[in-house]
């Protein structure tokens, strides 16, 4: 496992704050100075660092812990949700959609892997069932060709370059005929010991004629903290729209390579863990982060943190929409919890006396179109329609839908949509008053609500 040293003392510091007892302001501080010291001995860049560790401590502090969790629970899982955002958050993969052949370029400097890489890629895609090619414009190193092809045999790949021929542009207008039938194109290029003017110039040239859909800047781990510097020069050249760290498994100061390429907006899409070709995995920070906090031991306690702010979440508007003075906009963010959390039974369940709520099937299901839809309807609505929509008719509704590049159909579907859920609103008001209440508790006492038992009441 790359950068075992940092999960290792990350996962110290947890323990150490999982096995205290009271955890208060002192406790916080020490876990975030014992996170800080790690990342920084994982090479990374001192700003990064003290900015995430910041955002930790700012939230282990200020933020409520949900009921069903223990705070130190709760602090683990900001440590967790900090260190995925830092890096890089969602897994974002290669795009590859589109007309075919897509083409990928592979860029960097000499020695740092690009073309074990380009084979690397090549047998990743093919066991992922794309046609892939591999194509060398590489013209300064002598028998990059050869090793290309080298590689492109043991994956079982075709390699298509000129041997011997000294200009890239000539290369690629020369293989470009035959590459029409593949789905992806992994183009490798020439590096230099350091960013020259030749090198961009060629790079210039070759970038130009490939038209990249993604152009990925291959970069070793070692290279610590000048990472950011060499990541932003190449941006500046071609348009990098990823980046892969090699050599991961042979530096435990991988850290810095891994964050510091964030300030191109390229996400890290692949990571290079050995010399063998099958040593290539995608990047996706939450199971990076995972491993490297120990996923094994903290799998459960993450699932129970999500479960726990999503009920508190579906508390929360629960008590809105009892009050039964809820608008379009609550209205929204209601359809986006349940989508979320799944069904608006759900959300009733942790209501007193709703589990046997007859609830419109409609309103079950939280469709997604529906949410884009009604999202830009909302959009084209004024304030004061939002909330008050019993104004919207005639002019309104057609400026709306008009605005949303809607229907007036569609204006009346959310309308009704509305109207329905306040009209559920005041039943469920009038089953909190007391004399619906009593009969509601009635009916529980006699067990009347079924499959309900033991299940926790909120309130
Ligand atoms: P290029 O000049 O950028 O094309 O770099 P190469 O692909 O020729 O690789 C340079 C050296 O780095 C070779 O010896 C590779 O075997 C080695 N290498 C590439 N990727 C990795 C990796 O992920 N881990 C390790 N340990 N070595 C790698
Ligand atoms: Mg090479």
């Amino acid at each position: 496992m790359v950068l075992d040293k940092l999960g290792d003392a990350l996962k110290a510091s947890l323990r150490k704050l999982t096995g205290a007892a009271f955890v208060d302001e002192k406790a916080i501080n020490e876990l975030v100075k014992e996170i800080q010291r790690s990342l920084l001995q994982a090479d990374v860049n001192v700003k990064l660092v003290f900015d995430v560790s910041n955002r930790i401590k700012e939230r282990a502090l200020k933020e409520k812990a949900p009921s069903a969790l223990q705070r130190k629970e709760f602090i683990v899982n900001i440590v967790y949700e900090e260190l995925v955002t830092f890096l890089g958050g969602e897994h974002k993969p290669l795009s590859l959609e589109g007309k075919k052949p897509v083409f990928v370029m592979l860029v960097g400097l000499f020695g740092n892997g690009k073309t074990t890489t380009a084979g690397k890629l090549g047998l990743y895609y093919k066991k992922r069932g794309l046609k892939v090619a591999l194509v060398q414009t590489d013209t300064w190193r002598p028998a990059a060709y050869d090793q290309l092809v080298q590689l492109g045999k043991q994956v079982d790949v075709p390699v298509f370059g000129v041997k011997g021929e000294k200009d890239s542009e000539k290369i690629w207008k020369h293989v470009r005929p035959e590459l029409d039938t593949y789905d992806l194109i992994i183009v490798d290029t020439a590096g230099r010991d350091a960013l020259s003017d030749d090198l961009i110039e060629e790079l210039n040239g070759i970038n130009t004629l490939v038209k990249p859909h993604e152009a990925l800047l291959v970069m070793a781990a070692d290279v610590g903290q000048s990472a950011e510097k060499q990541a932003q020069a190449f941006a500046d050249m071609v348009k990098v729209s990823g980046v892969i760290i090699t050599k991961l498994d042979g530096t435990a100061k991988g850290g810095g390579a891994l964050t510091a390429c964030a300030v191109t907006d390229a996400p890290v899409r692949f990571v290079g863990t050995g010399e063998k070709i099958d040593e290539l995995e995608e990047f996706k920070p939450k199971g990076f982060v995972g491993r490297l906090l120990g996923l094994g031991d903290l799998e459960a306690l993450l699932e129970k943190a999500k479960e726990a702010i999503d009920e508190d979440r579906a508390e929360d508007l629960g008590k809105r929409f009892l009050k039964g003075e809820f608008n379009l906009l609550d209205l929204y963010e209601q359809m986006q919890a349940m989508r979320k959390m799944g069904p608006l039974s759900k959300v009733m369940k942790l209501l007193p006396g709703m589990g046997g709520m007859d609830i419109p099937k409609s309103m079950l299901t939280g469709q997604e179109e529906k949410l884009t839809v009604w999202r830009h309807l909302m959009d084209s609505m004024t304030k004061a329609e939002l909330e008050n929509p019993d104004i919207i008719s005639g002019a309104r509704l057609e400026r709306i839908a008009h605005g949303a590049g809607s229907s007036i159909a569609e204006v009346r579907g959310l309308l009704k949509q509305y109207k329905q859920s306040k009209k559920m609103a005041k039943m469920l008001k009038g089953a909190q008053s007391e004399k619906g209440m009593e009969k509601v508790m009635q009916k529980i006492q006699k067990g009347g609500f079924s499959g309900r038992r033991g299940k926790r009441m909120k309130f």
